[in-house]
């Protein structure tokens, strides 16, 4: 005989235990499908919207002035946008850069280029850069003609105006001598002046006269700029004929005179007397600008591929509201002085590829530094014949 027997505690659990495993799977499955369906919908969602940026991207990039192409690992145009295809011509997809590149023509503009014969010449700017992938590079084209073509003439109207104000200059420089000339020889005429006057008054006209040939000499000197010969000379010879040139002016002014050159055999190419006339006449000013007791120094030196002519004295130094103005044309704090010998210096050291700079504080002197660049070994065996200036 079979006795039922009630379930005991001991069986019930695992069968509790089961459905609710059952149900909770059941849940966890139901969350599970629903996690995954809000996925999915996200994911589409997603989807849509790198859509939605991929089409904005290429209408931005479609729309965008300037060039853009993208090169694979191989250099091959990958992507471009119109811009690129109308700048660089036809369909760019597929073609090797350096082929398109071969096209471009460099300028005088470092990252700027030419495409095509002038006068119709594109001129564009072209920035590249690495692609973070490392994939590849990207290409930055951008037409720079009519900008370029507006810097040109704005530096034609520059020039056109500093051209006028100089002519404006010059006239105002001729006509003041030129004034005090007229007068002095009217007085001339008059009967009643004593012949000791009437010297003096010549003197004063004859005064004049020189001062303005000496202004029209510097002028001309100003104006020569590039028409400059080109001879190889020693460093130390020239400084040796200027030592020369100037002691007697120093003596004359009781100004102790000392020169140094550390050149050795070095050489420079360029124009020696335009060079020359240029040290002299910071060395003249050096001599203008120190009292008698005073120091001028001249020295020559080496550093690195250029040479140094530093010109030092122990004179009145320079104000600082006057440095900035010492190079202007006509800039003088003299009576008898021009205001070009500055200018005319700093204008032969630029045409050199040099430079000049000062260092100077009220009281404490000046020091001038003409700075020129020296030449290859090699360079100027070719040189011309030097040119003769007057
Ligand atoms: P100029 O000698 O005819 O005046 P420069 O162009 O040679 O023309 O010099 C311009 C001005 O610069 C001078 O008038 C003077 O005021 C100043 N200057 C030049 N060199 C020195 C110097 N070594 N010390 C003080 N002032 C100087």
């Amino acid at each position: 005989m079979s006795v039922e027997t009630p379930p005991s505690a001991s069986d019930a659990a695992p069968g509790d235990g089961q459905r609710l495993d059952a149900a909770q799977l059941a849940e966890a499955f139901e969350m599970f499908s629903r996690a995954s369906e809000e996925l999915s919908t996200a994911y589409n969602a997603l989807q849509g919207q790198v859509a939605q940026l991929t089409e904005r991207l290429a209408v931005l990039l479609g729309a965008l002035p300037a060039g853009v192409v993208v090169l694979d690992r191989g250099g091959r145009v990958a992507q471009c946008n119109r811009a690129a295809e109308i700048l660089l011509g036809g369909d760019l997809a597929g073609r090797p850069w350096d082929e398109l590149a071969a096209a471009l023509n460099a300028t005088e503009t470092p990252g700027e280029l030419t495409l095509g014969e002038a006068p119709g010449a594109r001129r564009m700017s072209l920035s590249e850069a690495t692609l973070e992938s490392g994939e590849g590079r990207i290409i930055l084209l951008h037409d720079v003609t009519d900008a370029h073509r507006m810097r040109l003439q704005a530096e034609r109207n520059e020039r056109l105006a500093a051209m006028g104000e100089m002519v404006a200059g010059l006239a105002h420089q001729l006509r003041t001598p030129l004034a005090a000339a007229l007068l002095y020889t009217g007085n001339l005429k008059q009967p009643e002046l004593a012949p000791a006057d009437r010297a003096r008054v010549a003197d004063r006209a004859i005064e004049r006269l020189h001062y303005l040939e000496r202004l029209i000499r510097d002028m001309l000197l100003f104006a020569r700029g590039d028409s400059l010969g080109r001879q190889r000379f020693g460093i130390c010879d020239l400084a040796g004929e200027l030592v020369h040139t100037l002691e007697p002016l120093a003596r004359a002014r009781q100004i102790a005179f000392s020169s140094s050159c550390d050149c050795g055999d070095a050489t420079l190419l360029g124009d020696r007397k335009a060079l020359g006339g240029a040290i002299t006449n910071l060395l003249e000013n050096a001599i203008q600008a120190t009292e008698p007791g005073g120091a001028v120094d001249l020295s020559a030196v080496l550093a690195g591929d250029t040479v140094l002519f530093r010109i030092r004295d122990n004179g009145r130094g320079i104000e600082p509201a006057h440095q900035a103005r010492l190079f202007d044309p006509f800039f003088t704090t003299r009576a008898d002085g021009t205001g070009l010998g500055l200018a005319i210096a700093r204008g032969v050291a630029r045409a050199h590829g040099g430079d000049i700079a000062v260092e100077s504080s009220p009281g404490k002197g000046a020091l001038f530094i003409l700075s020129l660049p020296l030449p290859c070994p090699d360079e100027g065996d070719a040189a011309q014949a030097p040119k003769e200036s007057s």
